[in-house]
Protein backbone atom coordinates (compact mmCIF):
# COMPACT_ATOMS: atom_id res chain seq x y z
CA UNK A 1 0.00 0.00 0.00
CA UNK A 2 0.99 3.58 -0.74
CA UNK A 3 2.49 5.73 2.05
CA UNK A 4 1.00 9.51 1.87
CA UNK A 5 4.13 11.49 0.82
CA UNK A 6 4.39 13.53 3.34
CA UNK A 7 6.46 16.01 1.46
CA UNK A 8 4.19 16.83 -0.95
CA UNK A 9 3.48 20.61 -1.32
CA UNK A 10 0.00 21.48 0.10
CA UNK A 11 -2.41 22.07 -3.41
CA UNK A 12 -2.84 25.80 -3.86
CA UNK A 13 -5.94 27.00 -5.02
CA UNK A 14 -6.83 30.40 -6.37
CA UNK A 15 -9.78 31.78 -5.34
CA UNK A 16 -11.66 34.19 -7.28
CA UNK A 17 -13.78 37.06 -5.73
CA UNK A 18 -14.10 38.28 -2.04
CA UNK A 19 -17.05 38.14 -1.21
CA UNK A 20 -19.42 35.48 1.17
CA UNK A 21 -18.52 32.60 -0.94
CA UNK A 22 -15.35 33.13 -1.29
CA UNK A 23 -14.22 34.58 1.99
CA UNK A 24 -16.19 31.25 3.53
CA UNK A 25 -14.54 28.56 0.76
CA UNK A 26 -10.55 30.33 1.79
CA UNK A 27 -11.03 29.93 5.39
CA UNK A 28 -12.45 25.98 4.90
CA UNK A 29 -9.66 25.13 2.23
CA UNK A 30 -6.81 26.84 4.59
CA UNK A 31 -8.35 24.55 7.44
CA UNK A 32 -7.89 21.29 5.66
CA UNK A 33 -4.01 22.01 4.62
CA UNK A 34 -4.50 23.95 0.93
CA UNK A 35 -2.24 27.52 0.03
CA UNK A 36 -5.16 29.63 -0.53
CA UNK A 37 -4.78 32.85 -2.80
CA UNK A 38 -8.10 35.00 -2.97
CA UNK A 39 -8.14 37.10 -5.95
CA UNK A 40 -10.77 40.06 -5.65
CA UNK A 41 -11.98 43.16 -8.18
CA UNK A 42 -12.50 45.65 -5.69
CA UNK A 43 -9.89 48.14 -4.47
CA UNK A 44 -10.74 47.34 -0.98
CA UNK A 45 -13.61 46.14 1.02
CA UNK A 46 -16.86 48.43 1.49
CA UNK A 47 -19.85 47.43 3.44
CA UNK A 48 -22.16 46.57 1.14
CA UNK A 49 -25.53 44.97 1.10
CA UNK A 50 -28.46 44.18 3.64
CA UNK A 51 -29.95 42.30 5.72
CA UNK A 52 -28.70 38.62 5.50
CA UNK A 53 -30.46 35.57 7.28
CA UNK A 54 -27.86 32.73 8.45
CA UNK A 55 -30.23 29.46 8.55
CA UNK A 56 -28.64 26.87 11.25
CA UNK A 57 -27.04 25.07 8.06
CA UNK A 58 -24.90 28.15 7.42
CA UNK A 59 -24.23 28.68 11.38
CA UNK A 60 -23.13 25.04 11.49
CA UNK A 61 -20.30 26.54 8.81
CA UNK A 62 -19.72 29.25 10.81
CA UNK A 63 -18.91 27.14 13.67
CA UNK A 64 -16.63 24.87 12.35
CA UNK A 65 -14.36 28.25 11.61
CA UNK A 66 -15.02 29.69 14.91
CA UNK A 67 -17.45 32.03 13.83
CA UNK A 68 -20.74 31.75 15.67
CA UNK A 69 -20.66 33.41 18.63
CA UNK A 70 -19.25 36.31 17.02
CA UNK A 71 -22.42 35.91 14.81
CA UNK A 72 -24.61 35.47 17.67
CA UNK A 73 -22.89 38.61 19.60
CA UNK A 74 -23.60 40.88 16.72
CA UNK A 75 -26.40 39.47 14.55
CA UNK A 76 -30.43 39.26 16.02
CA UNK A 77 -32.25 36.11 16.51
CA UNK A 78 -36.14 37.06 15.06
CA UNK A 79 -38.43 34.92 17.95
CA UNK A 80 -40.98 34.18 14.84
CA UNK A 81 -41.48 35.11 10.91
CA UNK A 82 -44.16 36.69 9.50
CA UNK A 83 -45.94 36.22 6.46
CA UNK A 84 -48.16 38.77 4.93
CA UNK A 85 -50.27 39.65 2.46
CA UNK A 86 -48.53 42.09 0.35
CA UNK A 87 -50.92 44.84 0.41
CA UNK A 88 -53.64 44.07 3.65
CA UNK A 89 -50.68 43.50 5.70
CA UNK A 90 -52.97 40.28 6.73
CA UNK A 91 -50.75 37.72 8.58
CA UNK A 92 -51.01 34.30 6.64
CA UNK A 93 -48.34 32.26 8.48
CA UNK A 94 -46.37 32.63 11.61
CA UNK A 95 -43.12 30.72 12.01
CA UNK A 96 -41.71 30.25 14.82
CA UNK A 97 -37.67 30.81 15.33
CA UNK A 98 -35.58 31.74 18.10
CA UNK A 99 -34.93 28.55 20.60
CA UNK A 100 -37.27 26.85 18.56
CA UNK A 101 -35.19 26.43 15.61
CA UNK A 102 -32.22 25.98 17.53
CA UNK A 103 -33.50 23.25 19.79
CA UNK A 104 -35.18 21.54 16.29
CA UNK A 105 -31.90 21.97 14.00
CA UNK A 106 -29.20 22.19 17.04
CA UNK A 107 -27.80 26.00 15.90
CA UNK A 108 -29.67 29.23 15.56
CA UNK A 109 -31.25 31.20 13.09
CA UNK A 110 -29.27 34.74 13.11
CA UNK A 111 -30.06 37.72 10.69
CA UNK A 112 -27.79 40.84 9.95
CA UNK A 113 -25.94 42.94 8.54
CA UNK A 114 -24.41 41.45 5.23
CA UNK A 115 -21.18 43.70 6.05
CA UNK A 116 -21.27 41.99 9.59
CA UNK A 117 -20.88 38.64 7.98
CA UNK A 118 -18.89 39.53 5.49
CA UNK A 119 -16.06 41.23 8.02
CA UNK A 120 -16.36 38.30 10.36
CA UNK A 121 -15.26 35.85 7.57
CA UNK A 122 -12.31 38.68 6.40
CA UNK A 123 -10.92 38.28 9.55
CA UNK A 124 -10.14 35.00 9.50
CA UNK A 125 -8.63 35.30 6.20
CA UNK A 126 -5.15 35.93 6.32
CA UNK A 127 -4.55 39.97 4.84
CA UNK A 128 -1.48 38.68 2.91
CA UNK A 129 -3.83 36.14 0.58
CA UNK A 130 -6.25 38.88 -0.47
CA UNK A 131 -5.35 40.48 -3.59
CA UNK A 132 -7.11 43.43 -4.68
CA UNK A 133 -7.59 45.53 -7.84
CA UNK A 134 -7.04 41.84 -9.48
CA UNK A 135 -9.95 41.23 -11.98
CA UNK A 136 -10.29 37.85 -13.80
CA UNK A 137 -9.91 38.17 -17.69
CA UNK A 138 -8.25 34.83 -18.56
CA UNK A 139 -7.86 31.10 -17.45
CA UNK A 140 -6.12 28.75 -19.34
CA UNK A 141 -4.11 25.55 -18.51
CA UNK A 142 -0.33 26.44 -17.89
CA UNK A 143 2.50 23.71 -18.68
CA UNK A 144 2.55 20.55 -15.73
CA UNK A 145 -0.89 20.69 -15.17
CA UNK A 146 -1.67 23.60 -13.27
CA UNK A 147 -3.79 26.78 -14.26
CA UNK A 148 -2.93 29.88 -15.54
CA UNK A 149 -4.85 33.21 -14.08
CA UNK A 150 -4.58 36.68 -16.28
CA UNK A 151 -6.02 39.62 -14.87
CA UNK A 152 -6.53 42.74 -15.98
CA UNK A 153 -4.00 44.81 -14.88
CA UNK A 154 -1.82 42.40 -16.88
CA UNK A 155 -0.84 40.34 -13.86
CA UNK A 156 -0.60 36.72 -14.05
CA UNK A 157 -1.03 33.99 -11.43
CA UNK A 158 -0.67 30.12 -11.38
CA UNK A 159 -2.82 27.72 -9.49
CA UNK A 160 -3.40 23.59 -9.21
CA UNK A 161 -7.05 24.74 -8.84
CA UNK A 162 -9.45 27.84 -9.21
CA UNK A 163 -12.55 28.20 -7.36
CA UNK A 164 -14.92 31.07 -9.16
CA UNK A 165 -16.43 32.76 -6.36
CA UNK A 166 -17.22 35.25 -8.60
CA UNK A 167 -20.87 36.21 -8.18
CA UNK A 168 -23.98 36.50 -10.27
CA UNK A 169 -21.97 37.85 -13.55
CA UNK A 170 -19.68 35.38 -12.92
CA UNK A 171 -16.27 35.78 -15.27
CA UNK A 172 -15.16 31.91 -14.33
CA UNK A 173 -18.38 30.13 -15.45
CA UNK A 174 -18.54 32.60 -18.50
CA UNK A 175 -15.09 31.28 -19.27
CA UNK A 176 -15.47 27.47 -18.36
CA UNK A 177 -19.38 27.29 -19.70
CA UNK A 178 -19.91 30.55 -21.94
CA UNK A 179 -23.08 31.13 -20.41
CA UNK A 180 -22.97 33.44 -17.45
CA UNK A 181 -25.16 36.02 -17.67
CA UNK A 182 -27.98 35.54 -15.58
CA UNK A 183 -31.63 35.69 -16.71
CA UNK A 184 -34.19 37.44 -15.45
CA UNK A 185 -37.28 36.17 -14.12
CA UNK A 186 -39.24 38.62 -13.49
CA UNK A 187 -39.97 38.65 -10.12
CA UNK A 188 -38.30 41.81 -8.18
CA UNK A 189 -38.24 41.62 -4.45
CA UNK A 190 -37.85 44.99 -2.71
CA UNK A 191 -35.61 45.46 1.01
CA UNK A 192 -34.62 47.94 3.67
CA UNK A 193 -32.91 48.32 6.32
CA UNK A 194 -34.27 50.02 9.61
CA UNK A 195 -32.77 50.28 13.44
CA UNK A 196 -32.96 47.39 15.28
CA UNK A 197 -35.11 49.08 18.15
CA UNK A 198 -38.49 48.61 15.30
CA UNK A 199 -37.66 45.00 15.65
CA UNK A 200 -40.26 44.73 18.42
CA UNK A 201 -43.09 46.26 17.43
CA UNK A 202 -45.89 44.12 16.23
CA UNK A 203 -48.56 45.92 14.40
C1 LIG B 1 -29.74 43.01 -0.34
C2 LIG B 1 -29.45 41.54 -0.33
C3 LIG B 1 -29.95 40.75 0.71
C4 LIG B 1 -29.73 39.39 0.72
N1 LIG B 1 -30.25 38.64 1.73
C5 LIG B 1 -30.01 37.32 1.79
C6 LIG B 1 -30.51 36.53 2.87
O1 LIG B 1 -31.22 37.00 3.74
N2 LIG B 1 -30.19 35.22 2.91
C7 LIG B 1 -29.40 34.65 1.95
O2 LIG B 1 -29.12 33.45 2.04
N3 LIG B 1 -28.94 35.38 0.90
C8 LIG B 1 -29.22 36.69 0.79
N4 LIG B 1 -28.76 37.44 -0.26
C9 LIG B 1 -28.00 36.80 -1.29
C10 LIG B 1 -26.57 36.64 -0.85
O3 LIG B 1 -26.07 37.84 -0.34
C11 LIG B 1 -25.82 36.27 -2.06
O4 LIG B 1 -26.31 35.04 -2.53
C12 LIG B 1 -24.36 36.12 -1.70
O5 LIG B 1 -23.83 37.32 -1.19
C13 LIG B 1 -23.60 35.77 -2.91
O6 LIG B 1 -22.27 35.63 -2.46
P1 LIG B 1 -21.11 35.42 -3.46
O7 LIG B 1 -19.87 35.40 -2.65
O8 LIG B 1 -21.41 34.24 -4.35
O9 LIG B 1 -21.17 36.67 -4.43
P2 LIG B 1 -20.87 38.18 -4.10
O10 LIG B 1 -21.15 38.52 -2.69
O11 LIG B 1 -21.55 38.95 -5.19
O12 LIG B 1 -19.28 38.26 -4.29
C14 LIG B 1 -18.63 38.08 -5.54
C15 LIG B 1 -17.28 38.80 -5.45
O13 LIG B 1 -16.55 38.50 -6.62
C16 LIG B 1 -15.96 39.70 -7.11
N5 LIG B 1 -15.77 39.53 -8.54
C17 LIG B 1 -16.71 39.50 -9.50
N6 LIG B 1 -16.16 39.29 -10.70
C18 LIG B 1 -14.83 39.20 -10.49
C19 LIG B 1 -13.70 38.98 -11.36
N7 LIG B 1 -13.83 38.82 -12.68
N8 LIG B 1 -12.45 38.92 -10.82
C20 LIG B 1 -12.29 39.08 -9.47
N9 LIG B 1 -13.32 39.30 -8.61
C21 LIG B 1 -14.57 39.34 -9.12
C22 LIG B 1 -16.96 40.79 -6.74
O14 LIG B 1 -16.35 42.06 -6.69
C23 LIG B 1 -17.43 40.31 -5.37
O15 LIG B 1 -16.63 40.80 -4.31
C24 LIG B 1 -28.97 38.78 -0.32
C25 LIG B 1 -28.45 39.57 -1.35
C26 LIG B 1 -28.68 40.94 -1.36
C27 LIG B 1 -28.11 41.78 -2.49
Amino acid sequence: MNKPDRQAPAVAIAVIGAGIAGLTVAATLRKIGARVEIYEQAEAFTPVGAGVQLTPNAMKVLAGLGQAEHIRRVGFTPDVGYNREWDTGEITYLHPMGSAIEQRFGAPDISLHRAQLHAALASINPPASMHFNKRLMGLDRAGGGGLRLSFADGSKACADAVVGADGVHSTVLDILFGHGRPRFTGQVAYRAVYPTAYATLRY
